[in-house]
């Protein structure tokens, strides 16, 4: 009961924010977060002792240059200089703006000196080693214990936001953002793939729009941060992200109009809600166990992944009640609102999540 009366609430909270969400002509606002800063240094190089704050500002900072000459386009800093904001201000920074993107800049590192590689991250619920150190950083605020509650679920209620809006930290727009950060490194840097990874990240856990966590590589590795000691590397990044940001603009902006078209022409609406389970780059047969008990289990093709998707229902409150069931067995199983059979993304869907 505990839980149900969490998630109303959590409902309530997201539907105060839908008139913020609602995209008009208004500019695409991207928020470009450089971790750390000040007093904390993030990850600390190897040999050369190059500290992580600095290239995420340093990239940060170059990413919205490219950005600049779009006119369509705003671009928002949590920091453009080398001083501490605490953990919480950044997802702050980014709500307030009513963004449309959000995208914390990091470097990462490991016990382990052999890892290397750039991976980014979407919103999940597993606590790895690189989001608990990520997540460290609010220790060096007073009365962090009070402010942040790491350990606990009683936050729930964000979890649940986020997770179950498709437009969420931990939603597809995320993932769809991640890979084409990821596509883009492996394009532009002749480096280790790490690929698209989920995590529990404070600031991605706070934030009420798609976003994702870049770790462009580990100082860790002797290799590595000499890579990332060079400007014409750090320059490549910059350009990766910037490429990503583009792409992922231009899509989601496609997919809006288009779904502006089917608005107006329709006369009746047909709302179908699902859940989806989870996504695969391989195809999988219709009796495959991994959809253990959610079978049948219906696929979508989308972005070169194959999504799969439990149930058919028309009210919202019944998707809550298939996500519930879905969840025991998919923890990271999220509603998806179809609307005349054509997936609704970020803001479209809102209005039917109540
Ligand atoms: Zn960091």
């Amino acid at each position: 009961m505990r839980a149900l009366t969490y998630k109303i609430v959590s409902f309530i909270i997201v539907t105060l924010f839908l008139p913020l969400q609602c995209m008009s002509a208004e500019k695409f606002k991207v928020v470009l977060d450089p971790g750390h800063g000040g007093r904390d240094c993030g990850a600390i190089g190897i040999k050369k002792k190059i500290y992580e704050k600095d290239l995420n500002l340093k990239v940060a900072l170059r990413v919205g240059e490219l950005l600049k000459p779009d006119e369509n386009t705003e671009v928002i800093f949590t920091r453009k200089k080398d001083f501490f904001i605490p953990l919480d201000e950044r997802p702050k920074i980014a709500n307030r703006a009513q963004a449309d993107l959000f995208i914390s800049i990091h470097a990462n590192a490991s016990e382990s000196t052999a890892v290397n590689g750039f991976e980014t991250y979407t919103l999940g619920e597993s606590r790895n080693d690189v989001s608990v150190r990520e997540n460290k950083v609010a220790e060096l605020e007073e009365n962090y214990r009070n402010k942040y509650n790491f350990k606990d679920d009683t936050d729930e209620n964000f979890i649940f936001s986020n997770m179950m809006l498709d437009a969420g930290s931990g939603g597809e727009m995320s993932i769809r953002l991640a890979q084409l950060v990821q596509s883009q490194f492996k394009e532009n840097t002749d480096r280790v793939d790490r690929e698209v990874r989920q995590a529990n990240f404070w600031v991605l856990k706070h934030i009420l729009m798609p976003g994702v966590l870049i770790e462009m590589g580990y100082l860790s590795n002797t290799i590595e941060e000499d890579y990332l000691s060079k400007e014409e590397n750090l320059e490549k990044v910059a350009l990766s992200i910037y490429q990503a940001i583009v792409m992922y603009k231009d899509e989601f902006i496609k997919k809006s109009k288009t779904l502006d078209d089917v608005k107006d022409e329709s006369v009746e609406d047909e709302i179908v809600y699902r859940v989806q389970l989870f996504s695969s780059n391989q195809k999988l047969p219709a009796n495959s166990a991994k959809f253990k008990t959610c079978t049948p289990a219906i696929e979508l093709q989308e972005g070169g992944l194959y999504k799969y998707m439990y149930g058919k229902v028309t009210t919202f409150a019944d998707a809550q009640l298939l996500r519930s069931k879905a969840k025991m067995e998919f923890p990271d199983a999220f509603i998806v609102v179809f609307k005349n059979g054509e997936k609704l993304v970020g803001a479209e869907a809102r209005p039917y999540l109540k």
